[in-house]
């Protein structure tokens, strides 16, 4: 599904090559545009200043109407903004804006497309729709937090923006807040650096619904689960509703604290599971006829029936299809089928995972600085971060002792065998220390 940004780009494409204007105009005129939403029939833009948007209105609506409508195969109108008028009439309106919702950085978190209507409901995933459709017309209701867990892929990022854009559409001024685990976590961090606290938990607490997307990268952030928790209770206890997504059910995120757990488990828990052929086929129809793009029953059924796990993969042919189509008027075939499966299945292997990011994770979760993590000596904190560092490289590059050691200041091979079989016989023993080695490995192979 392409994001408002790229069909934006698919927009400039058209208006440089196909639309007959010049290039100083373009450059003038076009290129100050801003793409901003699509809301309901209007392709929503912004443009610095109301004088641009005169211009662009008068000289240049109908070349950007068509181009929008080729881009995105659907009749929609333009709907131009001028940022200095808004800017304007919310400092007449101070009061309001107070209270409103930062909408530009809303829009640009949540996809337009991800909506309930183009979601594919079949039966391992209907439970999961349901309860946020119940979520979206009803927040704060009966399902309470609701937490949407199953593997990559799946469809839960997709319904967390459904909801978002439900919400959205019944209501302008609803205070929605989307983020990421990995977001909320930085955020939280430059707050406590920059002592912006009391800004962080305004933005976080006064909302009406807050949604969370992978919050298993909570594990071993201690402090961050702390306000996470907080911020939990603060929204639940305003009235507010919680949405969060993890790749796990609550219990088996190793080291979530226990009350995070129980809050979780007390609310509505409901899962994603890879979709049966019938859900796929219908999948691949309706992302290709998202596309107007025509793919052969016995394609489309070749694709259902091949790529079993992650609808993303899905998604990851057809476009690959259309954009062979589009570029050379190639029709899909089964062949062609299987190339792009290939395509698609290959980079979906587990990332090379760099040294950098196992030490960063590593210095992260284990509260050691990563120079300390990567010179020699320090104290015994600074030599387990170490040894970890060693034994999850070791374990997800499989690159030889001797080049681990040159990562840590030239470390001789035998050290680091030490320091792996350290580890591992550490892991057998002790239970809390494995969660904590997994748990890292587990970000890391997901998070890249
Ligand atoms: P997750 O967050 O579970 O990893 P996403 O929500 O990002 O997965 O889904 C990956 C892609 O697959 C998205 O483009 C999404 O639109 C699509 N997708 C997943 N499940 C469905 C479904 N049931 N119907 C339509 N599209 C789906
Ligand atoms: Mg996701």
């Amino acid at each position: 599904m392409r994001s408002i940004q790229e069909v934006w780009n698919a927009v400039l494409q058209i208006m440089q090559n196909d639309a007959g204007i010049s290039r100083a105009a373009f450059d003038l005129w076009i290129e100050c545009i801003t793409p901003v939403a699509i809301e309901g029939e209007a392709f929503v833009v912004s443009v610095p200043s109301v004088f641009q948007r005169d211009i662009i209105e008068q000289q240049f609506a109908q070349q950007l109407t068509s181009a929008v409508e080729t881009a995105i195969g659907l009749p929609l109108s333009l709907f131009i903004r001028a940022e200095d008028e808004e800017q304007q009439k919310a400092e007449e309106d101070k009061m309001d804006d107070s209270l409103r919702h930062d909408l530009s950085s809303y829009y640009k978190m949540i996809n337009p497309f991800y909506t309930f209507k183009t979601f594919v409901v079949g039966p391992t995933n209907n439970f999961a729709y349901a309860t946020a459709q119940s979520v979206a017309d009803k927040p704060a209701g009966a399902y309470n937090p609701l937490f949407i867990w199953g593997g990559s892929g799946l469809g839960k990022t997709h319904l967390l923006h459904a909801i978002c854009n439900e919400m959205h559409l019944k209501n302008r001024q609803a205070k929605i807040l989307y983020t990421s685990c990995e977001n909320f976590t930085n955020e939280f961090l430059i707050a406590l650096n920059r002592q912006t606290l009391p800004d962080f938990r305004q933005k976080y607490r006064e909302v009406d619904i807050l949604l969370i997307d992978d919050i298993q990268f909570l594990a071993n952030k201690e402090q961050t689960q702390e306000e996470f928790f907080n911020t939990f209770e603060a929204v639940k206890n305003a009235g507010g509703q919680i949405v969060v997504t993890s790749d796990r059910r609550p219990n088996e995120i190793a080291t979530l604290t226990d009350r995070l757990k129980s809050r979780f488990e007390a609310g509505m828990l409901a899962d994603v599971q890879p979709p049966p052929i019938e859900t796929r086929i219908l999948i691949v129809r309706s992302k290709a006829e998202q596309l107007h793009f025509h793919i052969d029953k016995n394609v489309c059924d070749y694709i259902a029936r091949e790529l079993k796990t992650n609808v993303r993969q899905i998604e990851g042919v057809i476009n690959k299809l259309h954009g062979e189509y589009l570029l050379n008027g190639t029709i899909p075939t089964e062949r062609l089928a299987e190339e792009a499966i290939a395509n698609v299945r290959n980079d979906n292997q587990p990332v090379a995972v760099t040294v950098e990011k196992v030490i960063s994770e590593v210095s992260r979760t284990m509260g050691v600085s990563v120079d300390d993590i990567r010179a020699k000596g320090g104290n015994a904190n600074i030599k387990q971060a170490r040894k970890v560092a060693a034994y999850i490289i070791r374990e997800i590059t499989k690159m030889k002792m001797e080049e681990i050691g040159n990562e840590f200041g030239g470390l001789d091979h035998s050290t680091i065998s030490y320091a792996y079989k350290n580890v591992a016989d550490k892991m057998k023993k002790d239970t809390t220390f494995k969660a904590v080695v997994e748990d890292i490995m587990k970000n890391l192979k997901i998070g890249c």
